[in-house]
């Protein structure tokens, strides 16, 4: 069960997405194949991955056909169609499976799920029914956000609810969207935190650093890493999401996203159990990345040293810079800059809010690299 699948496994990935192009590219670094399930023949990673299968995610025989190219299939976003892993999980070993997309894929059950096995989330209720919502209300108070349960991502699908009224109308919005919605407290977060996780066959553990999160209109902005936190903090969040891995049987790489309250406790917002945009920076300032760890864990290698070798911040470029720089970013003066790195996803159209790519800005300390990283940014956009 354990065998080394190095070198010249063959790896299949359903979805072509960023995360995809960049698992391929380590990949490809280390030996391996690639194959992609994805629609679009020209998707970000099968740009530069070996072969693609190109359908539709749920459709069930190109998942079987991924398999029967490859030695091994993984995911790289969590809303991939059930039917379509089990499909592949019927000829090959997926990582992560199917029971942990699962759980993952529904606000519901992921938070009954956490709470059941005690750890923190804010307070919750399932909302299928107006009466749901009174009870909701009563349980949770204002304000609260309402979410759908399914299918939301990058702050989409929500909604911030101050009033009963407000409730309402949201209710109104999102339930003709998801047959399952949930009400959860505002949190009144001092910061947004995460923590990349990676777990092998063996059940052995490699816990990347706390990194802090700046958020924009519901997407990720800036990740700085290390987090500006007290050392108890962080070694609180590593413990609790290594604890969260470890209950929920991940072989493969969780992202636990959390919020630091102000008393110092820790609440998990949510769990993905993939790589992350959060642990983009572990490319350039960690011994091992987290793509390299995923690719790692598949092939039943040992376990890279998740160590960061000096602090970094994760800056996101989305289509938004393209629309208002009228087409294709001067990059020039970024790259000019020493310690900045510049990743561009091959995405040829740009819209706002769409990831077309990141920078990874790096020094020896934080504040220079805060100041650094925003300051490449101000020479692309002017903001
Ligand atoms: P999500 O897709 O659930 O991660 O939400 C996107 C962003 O919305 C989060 O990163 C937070 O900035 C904000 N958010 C989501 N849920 C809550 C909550 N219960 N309380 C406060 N802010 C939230």
């Amino acid at each position: 069960m354990t065998t080394p699948r190095m070198p010249g496994a063959r790896i299949g990935v359903i979805g072509g997405g960023q995360l995809g192009r960049m698992l391929a590219l380590e990949a490809r670094r280390m030996g391996c194949r690639i194959c992609i399930l994805d629609p679009d023949p020209q998707c970000p990673a099968g740009q530069v991955a070996d072969d693609q299968v190109v359908a539709a995610y749920a459709d069930l025989e190109a998942a079987r056909e991924l398999a029967r190219r490859t030695d091994v299939v993984t995911c790289e976003f969590e809303n991939v169609d059930a039917a379509a892993v089990a499909a592949a999980e019927s000829l090959r070993p997926v990582y992560p499976g199917s029971r942990v997309l699962r759980i993952a894929q529904h606000r519901v059950r992921e938070k009954e799920t956490l709470a059941r096995m005690g750890f923190p989330v804010p307070a919750f209720h399932p909302v299928q029914t107006p009466a749901d919502l009174e009870t909701g209300l009563r349980r949770v108070g204002l304000p609260a956000v309402l979410k759908m349960a399914t299918g939301g991502y990058d702050g989409k699908g929500q909604v911030l609810i101050r009033t009963a009224a407000d409730a309402h109308r949201a209710y109104e919005a999102l339930s003709p969207k998801s047959e399952m919605l949930i009400l959860e407290q505002y949190v009144q977060f001092s910061k947004e935190l995460s923590v990349v996780c990676a777990r092998d066959v063996r059940g052995s553990i490699a816990c990347y650093p706390l990194v802090e999160n700046i958020h924009r209109n519901g997407i990720l902005d800036v990740t700085i890493a290390p987090a500006r936190v007290p050392g108890e903090v962080a070694t609180a969040a590593r413990n609790l999401v290594s604890a969260i891995t470890e209950q929920l049987d991940v072989v493969g790489v969780l992202t636990v996203e959390l919020f630091l309250i102000g008393d110092g406790r820790l609440l998990v917002n949510e769990v993905a159990p993939r790589p992350h945009n959060s642990g983009h920076y572990t490319l350039d300032a960690c011994a091992t990345s987290q793509f390299e760890q995923l690719l790692r864990i598949v092939c039943h290698l040992p376990l890279g040293a998740p160590e960061l070798l000096t602090p970094a911040v994760m800056v996101n470029l989305l289509g938004d810079i393209w629309e208002q720089t009228g087409g294709q970013p001067d990059f020039k003066p970024v790259l000019a800059e020493a310690g900045i790195k510049l990743h561009l996803y091959g995405k040829a159209v740009a819209h706002p809010a769409r990831k077309m790519g990141h920078m990874c800005a790096m020094a020896p300390t934080v504040e220079v690299v805060m100041e650094r990283a925003l300051a490449a940014r101000k020479r692309i956009t002017g903001v």
